[in-house]
């Protein structure tokens, strides 16, 4: 073990020991909940991933369970954490775990790199966390504390990242490998925070170089965002009671998922001529009179969408079919949709 190791690996288990915060994965060792809680804290909070994880681990109690759960219903448990590629890749994974490996999760990393959704930092972090494996994590916590604690002054990247996963292979310690990967993740997210970090608490400050020079604020460097705004118009279409959804395909952008028809409003166009030119495109009617209904907002990562819905009025006759539904208010509740959609369900719900 390096000089570095020995200072830090202790100095960080002891200070997690006493001030690590009591969450509901950190009870247990089954590498099947911690493989299901570390894809759900993939960008998404803590507070919002708690409830998730205590229905999903009370819904599917094992692999098995997943595995043998229709992709809709999976999706539908999901609805709300976003990036649904992640809930896609837990059922393919799942049914090969089942298949392949009579239910038993590997426990090595080559093996695990081959199942769908075991990148680097999932397969590193059960590794480590549920078999207590020796292998380095890099998330946006642990790249914050190395990039401090080395004075990277740079923007976080995937060549700081080597050097981040290159330094924790030197330093990390034999034993116990799963408190060291699981202290440097809360000391990120409690301690060394992003903005104002806390450095007069810190147990590893000493060893900090950004905290001496009097730079830790400024690592890493931010990127510049880029938040587009993408305006949607929707048909709300009510007939008896019920409400006109459809699938979305099963490959591209929230695939799967039930929404209203519409489509994005096209330079130049107005809203209500983008709903009539998107429901003729998508279901082929015409829509005589649309009556502005509400607008949603809602935060993508990279992108914020205005959703204006409108209620309907054609003389058109849609059918159901796969795809297809006509569903009442208290039945929205079963088809798995994207936030917005589902924040614009909830104001039907409250409001017509
Ligand atoms: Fe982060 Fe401050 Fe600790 Fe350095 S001293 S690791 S900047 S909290």
């Amino acid at each position: 073990m390096t000089s570095d190791a020995k200072q830090l690996a202790p100095a960080l288990n002891a200070w997690y020991v006493k001030g690590a915060r009591d969450l509901p994965w950190r009870r247990t060792r089954d590498p099947y909940k911690i493989w299901i809680s570390e894809v759900m804290l993939q960008q998404t909070t803590v507070p919002t991933v708690i409830p998730y994880y205590k229905k999903w681990t009370q819904d599917y109690l094992t692999v098995k369970h997943v595995a043998g759960a229709s992709l809709e219903r999976i999706l539908k448990s999901w609805q709300g954490l976003g990036y649904y590629q992640r809930a896609r890749n837990i059922h393919k994974a799942a049914k090969l775990i089942v298949e392949k490996y009579s239910a038993r999760i590997p426990d090595d990393y080559e093996t695990l790199r081959t199942i769908p959704g075991f990148g680097p930092y999932t397969a590193g972090a059960v590794l480590s966390i549920a078999f207590d494996k020796r292998y380095p994590i890099v998330d946006a916590n642990i790249r914050r504390v190395v990039m401090r604690l080395l004075a990277i002054k740079k923007q976080a990247t995937a060549q700081v990242d080597k050097d981040v996963y290159a330094y924790l292979d030197k330093i990390m310690p034999k034993r116990n490998l799963r408190t060291f990967n699981q202290a440097l993740m809360e000391l990120g997210a409690l301690v060394c925070k992003n903005k104002e970090p806390l450095c007069s608490m810190c147990p590893i400050k000493d060893r900090c170089k950004a905290f001496k020079r009097g730079i830790q604020e400024l690592i890493p460097q931010r990127k510049e965002k880029l938040t587009h705004e993408i305006d949607v118009a929707v048909g709300i279409m009510e007939r008896s009671d019920k409400f006109f959804i459809q699938k979305r395909p099963p490959k591209g952008l929230l695939a799967g998922l039930w929404e209203f028809p519409g489509g994005k409003v096209k330079k130049g166009e107005t809203h209500r001529q983008a709903l009539k030119r998107e429901l003729k495109e998508e279901l082929g009617i015409t829509v005589k009179d649309a009556a502005f209904l509400t607008r949603i907002k809602h935060f993508y990562t990279k992108y914020k969408v205005n959703l204006y819905a409108y209620l309907c009025n054609t003389e058109a006759v849609l059918f159901e079919d796969r795809n297809k539904k006509w569903v009442g208010k208290g039945e929205f509740f079963r088809y798995p949709m994207p936030s917005g959609t589902a924040k614009l369900v909830k104001h039907l719900e409250d409001t017509l």
